[in-house]
């Protein structure tokens, strides 16, 4: 049985590139395809909001001399080419996705609203919500907080390359150890990094539950559905 009725996925755009250095990795998008079909046909709802950091980010575009808010609206459209790569690669097998877009730009996406996700997501689609918030100096970890809490979704997964918060980073500390459970005022006080505390607070005020899991193992994203515990739970 599924332990949520609608969810709202967070994916990377950097997990995206796969074993590449750049762009999208075609597995890896076939991976998360596959992933997102096994669950959508256990009948969850499901929204999500991709990042673009696999093409471009705006602040480090900045450091290189772009305009920081163009640099961001580089990165918005990145997020976008990313979210239709996702759709086409749901449709390939036979999953109804729909892109939406924060920023205007038919016929690529329709632009987001509120009520047209829902509806998507009640008619048996995956609902893609592409271009962040729409505004400049804000992530796509944001953008997926603000959606999550909008779409009334149970969850926030955040699909990562680890498998949940630790007390320290486990790439560079051997020695760091997992939450399996944890609070939000304890991540401010630790000061970990689980995402920007813009999107760590909306998530907190408006008492939207995160998930923290590795998407790139295949079959994760169902057993977080089934309600193993692999990953992270953070709470008020
Ligand atoms: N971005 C933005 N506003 C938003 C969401 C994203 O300006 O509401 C831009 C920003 O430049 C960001 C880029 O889009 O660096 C890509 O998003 P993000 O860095 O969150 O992607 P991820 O790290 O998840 O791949």
């Amino acid at each position: 049985m599924a332990r949520f009725k609608r969810i709202l996925l967070k994916l990377s755009g950097e997990s995206l590139m796969g074993k590449q250095g750049y762009g999208i990795d075609p597995e890896r998008l076939n991976d998360y395809a596959q992933q997102i079909k096994e669950v959508h046909d256990m009948g969850v709802q499901i929204g999500i909001v991709i990042g673009g950091g696999n093409i471009f980010r705006g602040l480090s575009g900045s450091q290189k001399g772009f305009d920081r808010v163009k640099g961001d609206q580089m990165g918005m459209c990145a997020t976008v080419i990313n979210s239709l790569a996702l759709s086409s690669a749901l449709e390939a097998i036979g999953t109804k996705a729909k892109v939406f877009t924060a920023i205007r730009m038919e016929p690529i996406g329709e632009f987001y609203s509120k009520w047209k996700a829902i509806e998507a997501m009640e008619h048996g689609a995956v609902a893609i919500m592409s271009a962040g918030t729409g505004n400049p100096y804000f992530t796509t970890d944001t953008g997926s907080s603000l959606r999550g809490i909008e779409i009334e979704a149970d969850v926030m997964l955040k699909g990562t390359r680890v498998d949940g918060i630790y007390t320290a980073d486990p790439e560079k500390e051997p020695t760091a150890t997992k939450f399996s459970e944890i609070t939000y005022d304890d991540i401010y006080k630790k000061g970990l990094k689980v995402m920007d505390l813009t999107a760590t607070t909306m998530c907190k005020e408006n008492n939207l539950p995160i998930y923290v899991f590795n998407m790139d193992v295949l079959g994760n994203l169902r057993k977080v559905i089934l309600g193993e515990d692999i990953g992270t739970l953070v709470h008020n």
